[in-house]
C-alpha cells in the first residue's frame, strides 16, 4: 500500500530538477525557477488522471480538509456529520474552523451509515463528510440524496482512497469538494502533502487563496497581490510536490499490484466458512489498499489477533477497534475535550456529549473487523505466506471455539 515501497530514481530526478534551481517555493521567482513548476505540474496531473476540474495542493491531508471546509464556508457553530471510524484528522480539521464534528455510526461498508446521518441532522447541519476508509467508498448515492433533500454540502475525505472510484467517478471528485493525503503511509506519498479536489471554480479560488495567506495570485509579484479574505499558510513546497509528481505517475502500477494481491488474499479467506468481507457499494471502484474482513463475533476476532501475535504474523493487520487513532472508542482526548486552547462553548458542549453517545452499531462491526494492508513489494512467495498465515490462524481459533460462537453475531466489547 504505501508508495514509499517504490521510492527510486524517478523521485530523485524530480527533486533534483528543483535542487538545480534552488527555488523551493511554489509561487513566484518566475525567472530564476527556469520553468520548473512541480506543484502546478502535479495539480495538472491530478486533474487529468482523476478527471476533475481543479486541484489545490496543500501541506498535508489535514490542511487540505481545513482548507476545503473554509472554502465551503463552514465555520463557527456549523455541524459537520462524520463517521465514528476515520483518522483523527477528520475531526481536527472540523474543530480548527470553529465547527462541530457530529459523529455517527458506520455500517458494514466501514463508512458512514446513511440512516445514522438522517437521524443526526439538525438546523445547524451544514455538511456531510463521508470518509472513504481503507481504499473503498461510502454509499455516495444515498448520501447525495440526503444532501439534496436537506440542502447540505458534501465534503469527501478520500485521503485513504486515491484512485478509487464510485460508479465511474473518482472518489474526492463527486462532492462539492474532496481531499487527498500524501503523508508517508498513504498510497501516493511525498512525506507530507495533500490536495483539495473540486469542480467548482469559486471553491477552488477560495482554496488557492486560503492556503496562501489569502493571496489572490493575480499580481505580477507577490508584494503586489491583493488579499480578498484572510488565509493561512498551508502551502506545499516544490520539493514535496516533486516527489509527489514522480509517485503519482506510478499510481496505475500501484493499483494493479494491489488488485492482484488483494484478490489472492480474498480468495484464500473466502474459502473459510465464517469469514465475511466489508460491503463495497461499487466493487469495481475499490482501490484494494486493504482487505477488510469480518468474523462472526468480537471474541473470535480478539482470539485471531492473539493467535497472529503469538505467530509473529500480526504486522500489517489492523484491529481498528483497539486502535488509538482511527476509532471513536479510544478518542479520549476528544471526548474529554483535552485542548491546549479554549474551544467555543458550543464546541465544548457538543464534544462532551460524545461520552454518552451510543455507538453500539459501530462497535458491533468494528469489534469483528480486521484490515490487512496490501503490500506493493510482496513477492509471490510472501503473498502466499501471508495468505496461508492468516488462514491458519483463523482456522486454529475456529477449531478451538464452541460451535455456537460461529453463529452469534453479537459484539462483545467488554
Ligand atoms: C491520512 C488521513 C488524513 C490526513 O492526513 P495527513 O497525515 O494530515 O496528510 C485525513 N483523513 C484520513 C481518513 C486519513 O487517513
Amino acid at each position: 500500500m504505501p508508495g514509499f515501497e517504490f521510492f527510486g530514481e524517478e523521485e530523485r530526478k524530480e527533486v533534483n530538477d528543483v535542487l538545480q534551481t534552488g527555488i523551493l517555493m511554489r509561487y513566484g521567482f518566475d525567472g530564476p525557477r527556469k520553468g520548473i513548476w512541480k506543484s502546478k505540474e502535479l495539480e495538472a496531473a491530478l486533474c487529468k488522471r482523476l478527471d476533475c476540474r481543479y486541484a489545490q495542493l496543500t501541506s498535508s491531508g489535514t490542511s487540505a480538509l481545513t482548507t476545503a471546509l473554509a472554502a465551503l464556508g463552514i465555520g463557527a457553530g456549523d455541524e459537520v456529520i462524520m463517521p465514528s471510524f476515520t483518522f483523527v484528522a477528520s475531526f481536527e480539521a472540523v474543530l480548527s474552523v470553529g465547527a462541530i464534528p457530529v459523529i455517527v455510526d458506520v455500517n458494514e461498508s466501514l463508512t458512514i451509515d446513511p440512516e445514522s446521518i438522517r437521524n443526526a441532522i439538525t438546523d445547524s447541519t451544514k455538511c456531510i463528510m463521508p470518509v472513504h476508509m481503507c481504499g473503498s467508498m461510502a454509499d455516495l448515492d444515498a448520501i447525495l440524496t440526503i444532501c439534496r433533500e436537506h440542502d447540505l454540502l458534501l465534503l469527501e475525505d478520500a485521503c485513504q482512497s486515491i484512485g478509487a472510484s464510485y460508479k465511474g467517478k473518482f472518489l474526492g471528485t463527486i462532492g462539492n469538494a474532496g481531499t487527498l493525503s500524501f503523508d508517508f503511509v498513504k498510497t501516493i506519498t511525498c512525506a507530507e502533502g495533500g490536495a483539495v479536489l473540486t469542480n467548482d471554480k469559486t471553491i477552488y479560488t477560495h482554496c488557492d487563496g486560503y492556503s496562501d495567506h489569502g493571496h489572490d495570485h493575480e499580481g505580477r509579484d507577490r508584494g503586489a497581490e491583493l488579499h480578498p479574505f484572510i488565509g493561512y499558510n498551508y502551502r506545499i513546497s516544490e520539493l514535496h510536490a516533486a516527489v509527489g509528481l514522480a509517485q503519482f505517475r506510478k499510481l496505475d502500477t500501484f493499483l494493479a499490484i494491489q488488485k492482484k494481491n488483494h484478490q489472492f488474499l480474498k480468495d484464500t479467506l473466502s474459502r473459510i466458512p465464517g469469514v465475511s468481507f466489508r460491503q463495497i457499494p461499487d466493487p469495481a471502484g475499490d482501490s484494494h489498499t486493504f482487505l477488510s474482513w469480518l468474523l462472526p463475533t468480537a471474541e473470535l476476532t480478539r482470539a485471531v489477533i492473539a493467535e497472529m501475535k503469538s505467530r509473529n504474523t500480526l504486522a500489517g493487520n489492523f484491529y481498528w477497534f483497539e486502535h488509538n487513532w482511527h476509532y471513536i472508542r479510544k478518542w479520549d482526548h476528544l471526548k474529554k475535550v483535552e485542548t491546549l486552547n479554549r474551544l467555543t462553548d458550543v464546541q465544548t458542549r457538543a464534544l462532551k456529549k460524545l461520552q454518552l453517545q451510543d455507538f453500539s452499531q459501530s462497535d458491533a462491526i468494528m469489534s469483528r473487523c480486521i484490515s490487512t494492508a496490501i503490500g506493493l513489494s510482496w513477492t509471490e512467495e510472501q503473498l502466499r505466506e501471508k495468505a496461508d498465515g492468516l488462514a491458519e490462524a483463523i482456522k486454529k481459533v475456529f477449531s478451538n471455539a464452541s460451535p455456537q460462537a460461529h453463529y452469534s453475531n453479537q459484539a462483545n466489547p467488554a
